[in-house]
């Protein structure tokens, strides 16, 4: 027998393995989950030299990813820098909105990240604090289009790195934004007939750049809000799926926000991830005046996703929604708007966890707490399922653990 570097005892486990759904302690050796069990069961993992811990009864669950976060953006703003233009940033001033950043994210329990960059100066930066041991969470790297041909040409393509740092997708826009009426609908705004939104890209471009990125190994995240953007995005996939259909390439649609059901089967069939951001729902809570009650209803549709068999994860889009995926899971259980596409505490969970590894190839590694699986869990002061779901926002993040390491804890 050997001893365990970390032991967790006296929890409330959400495992998230249906296989054995709670459990009430964890034993993790060099950064992955030795054991999971009854409080007897870890006890013979316990030396000297094992740090345990007894969390009285608090919830642990899988630790939260976030699929879709601007990170270095999030960093200046938690440090009241503004900055627009990110290529003019020191080298210093960089690596301090990245530490901080990553600070701030697992203070909100994240243990990994869907990091969206702008340039390979960000690159650089994470992986110089990956170097140095300095990264707390893991983190999956979202690369501009604009870097697609240079990354490329280098042999690069999704999956390289390692367990803390690896290259993600590649990221392009289709369309704007609702708020800005730029997103591109099929019919005219409601509010705003005398406009449809507008594309960023026509489909031609669009086919033949994810029809590069697909064919060169590379996961594409595609933001796409309207439903005639989405429409667009799902003709290019189409094609370049049916031209290489072997590469199990788990693309993506970011923020995917007006939908309808036949958009929702396209995307099932074409084996498509829907990328959300749950806060959404309460912060875009003027979208029925102005896309219409009609298409409102068919506006973040995550409980038609889910049933359409769509994979969806969640993210934030920080800085300019908040970071917390509690405020997430909040955000999705108790939507002021179209209640039907509410989902369970347990669905909501798993787009941060089970569905967010899905969507990073790293489903045999992380998502829930499991033996042989990597030690990243979040510790809660209350348990998700149990609190009337109004009392989710209000539940704090205890302690962060990535690969057996504790990132965060709060202070009482
Ligand atoms: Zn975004």
């Amino acid at each position: 027998m050997f001893a365990a570097n970390l032991v967790i005892l006296n929890a409330n486990v959400v495992t998230l393995n249906p296989k054995q759904p709670r459990a009430q302690a964890v034993a993790v050796k060099d950064g992955r989950i030795v054991a999971v069990g009854f409080n007897d069961d870890v006890d013979r993992y316990v030396d000297d030299e094992t740090r345990v811990v007894n969390v009285e009864g608090k919830t642990v669950v899988p630790g939260f990813v976030d699929c879709h976060a601007h990170m270095t953006v999030f960093g200046l703003r938690l440090q009241a820098l503004d900055l627009h233009d990110v290529a003019k940033l020191t080298v210093a001033e960089l690596e301090s909105a990245c530490v901080k950043a990553c600070q701030g994210a697992v203070e909100e329990g994240l243990t990994g990240v869907h990091w969206i960059i702008d340039s390979g100066e960000e690159m650089r930066t994470i992986q110089k604090l990956r170097l140095e041991g300095k990264l707390p969470l893991r983190v999956y790297v979202g690369v501009p289009a604009k870097l697609l041909d240079e990354a490329a040409r280098l042999g690069l393509f999704t999956g390289f790195g390692d367990d803390m740092l690896k290259l993600g997708f590649v990221k392009v826009f289709a369309d704007g934004f609702l708020r800005t009426g730029t997103a591109a609908l099929k019919e005219p705004y409601s509010d705003k007939p005398e406009t449809s939104g507008v594309m960023r890209i026509s489909q031609r471009k669009l086919n033949s750049f994810v029809l590069k990125a697909h064919r060169a190994g590379w996961q594409l995240a595609v933001h796409a809000v309207g439903d005639r953007a989405i429409e667009a995005v799902l003709k290019a996939f189409s094609k370049a799926i049916k031209k290489y259909p072997d590469i199990k390439h788990r693309h993506r649609i970011e923020h995917c926000s007006v939908l309808n059901p036949q958009l929702i089967k396209r995307m099932k069939r074409l084996g498509l991830v829907a990328s959300i951001q749950p806060h959404f729902v309460v912060s875009n809570s003027w979208v029925a005046e102005r896309v219409g009650v009609k298409r409102a209803r068919w506006v973040y549709p995550f409980k038609s996703l889910i049933k359409a068999g769509v994979v969806v994860v969640s993210g934030s889009d920080c800085p300019f929604k908040p970071v917390s995926p509690l405020l997430g899971v909040w955000a999705a259980v108790t939507r002021p708007i179209f209640k039907e596409e509410s989902l369970t505490v347990e669905e909501a969970l798993k787009t941060y966890t089970v569905n967010a590894a899905y969507a990073s190839f790293d489903e045999n590694k992380k998502g829930t707490v499991e033996v042989g699986k990597f030690a990243d869990f979040t510790v809660l002061s209350e348990d998700p399922f149990k609190v009337p779901p109004g009392k989710i926002r209000d539940i704090k993040v205890e302690m962060t653990v990535v690969g057996g390491r504790v990132a965060y804890k709060r202070k009482h």
